[in-house]
């Protein structure tokens, strides 16, 4: 008999999960099969995640050094810089455009009234942050001791040690050859374990949807349903054309074989709400699915993964301005534009691990002035929606490996013709 691909049990997976999900909802909660299905669930869940979570840290430093490393065979490791960061900045503020104008022209939150959420708002202890306090924390989060960073899965800090790491063995050279061969074979090790437990991926994924779906909130889902429908909405425009039409522009490949070749991940990172604990699979997905050379896969991917979060980066605009009209706010055009900006910063800052947005959403409320303790609305509904950001946080970095490769290759070209 023909074996199922990997690929199509993850998505037999999907359904299965979201389906029994459905079916379990509408269980009684207190009986014996829900309580048990759902522990089931949660157990398999949380093992997966945590298996992807221990192949992170070492995957992440090994694919940035030796990515790194080797981009100086390619003679190509400015290009490779630039034109990583130009596309992170680029697509963010796309991003943070779209969120800021859907919310200006459907006003969500406008005349809703929420006496459920009193005693949740006086109640919330919110940690509050400026902007010049963000930025700080931000700086001296940059540089940790690299083993204490690496123990703790800091991996901000693991990917400045790693990026750091690989220019010196770039400036090094032949001396440290050895070095470099040494993390070559760590990264090939590592990645034979990524592909073990992608084995498991379809079971766990369907846990994890289970899970998803039986602990939604309907009753508050269907209060902030304009919202959520608009943070949604936004968010889809952006992954189905915006990003999309930018790899189609740069590389001529079409939004199917995209999508094709990536849906693994983006399946994981909706189940896991992780970019992070997706690492793994992002990187699988690019090399081996949609050709982007490992070296490049391997700069461009785990530093996409904590800093280029255009999901988030939408999410955070349109939220303040939800926010905004919940406490009766208007937001001048200033002070759009500085939510504006520290969205931005607040996209880059937030780690790819759950509802990090929601941490860093805090920062961004304040720039305005608006009540932080509105996050305690926005916790609640933040399962669902960080299934979405992480989705397309996932994608954009995604794209951005395969537009990076095709200009450095168009140069690659023009130096060979010259
Ligand atoms: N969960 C998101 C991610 O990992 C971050 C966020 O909360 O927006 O990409």
């Amino acid at each position: 008999m023909k074996k199922i691909s990997l690929n199509s049990q993850i998505l037999i997976g999907t359904l299965a999960g979201i389906l029994l999900g459905v079916a379990l909802s509408m269980l009684d909660k207190e009986s014996a099969t829900s309580q048990v299905s759902l522990y089931i669930a949660e157990l398999l869940g949380m093992l997966f995640v945590d298996l992807l979570k221990m192949v992170m840290i070492p995957l992440v430093f090994t694919s940035i050094v030796v990515g790194v490393a080797n981009l100086r065979a390619h003679q190509q490791i400015h290009r490779v810089w630039k034109t990583t960061l130009g596309y992170f900045f680029l697509t963010a503020t796309v991003a943070i455009i779209l969120g800021l104008t859907a919310a200006n022209l459907f006003q969500p939150g406008e005349g809703l009234q929420l006496p459920m959420f009193q005693d949740a708002i006086q109640n919330f202890q919110a940690n509050e942050m400026t902007l010049p306090e963000f930025f700080t924390q931000f700086l001296h989060s940059l540089f940790l001791n690299p083993v204490a960073a690496l123990a703790q899965g800091n991996i901000l800090a693991v990917v400045i040690f790693a990026l750091l790491m690989g220019i010196a063995l770039v400036i090094g050279g032949e001396r440290f050859q050895n070095i470099r061969l040494i993390l070559q074979e760590l990264l090939e090790l590592v990645l034979m374990l990524v592909g073990w437990i992608m084995k498991l991926a379809p079971l766990c994924i369907m846990a994890l949807l289970i899970k998803l779906v039986v602990t939604q909130d309907l009753s508050l889902l269907m209060i902030l349903i304009k919202f959520i429908s608009l943070v949604i909405g936004t968010i889809l425009l952006h992954a189905l054309i915006v990003l999309p039409m930018i790899l189609y522009l740069v590389t001529g490949m079409t939004p199917i074989k995209f999508w094709l070749g990536a849906r693994e991940a983006l399946i994981t990172a909706f189940a896991t709400s992780s970019s992070s604990a997706t690492l793994p699979v992002t990187l699988q997905c690019a090399e081996q699915n949609l050709h982007v050379n490992r070296d490049i896969a391997g700069f461009v991917l785990p530093l996409g993964a904590t800093v280029n979060m255009d999901g988030t980066a939408l999410y955070e605009a349109a939220a303040a301005l939800f926010v905004a009209n919940l406490a009766g706010v208007d937001l001048n055009l200033i002070q759009q534009m500085i939510v504006f900006f520290t969205a931005m910063l607040a996209a880059m800052g937030a780690p790819g691990i759950p509802s990090a947005g929601m941490v860093t959403m805090l920062m961004v409320l304040q720039s305005v002035g608006l009540p932080v303790e509105a996050i305690a609305i926005l916790l609640p509904i933040d399962r669902l929606l960080d299934a979405f950001r992480t989705s397309v946080n996932v994608e954009g970095d995604m794209v951005g490996s395969l537009v990076v490769q095709k200009v450095v290759e168009n140069v690659q070209h023009d130096t060979n013709d010259n």
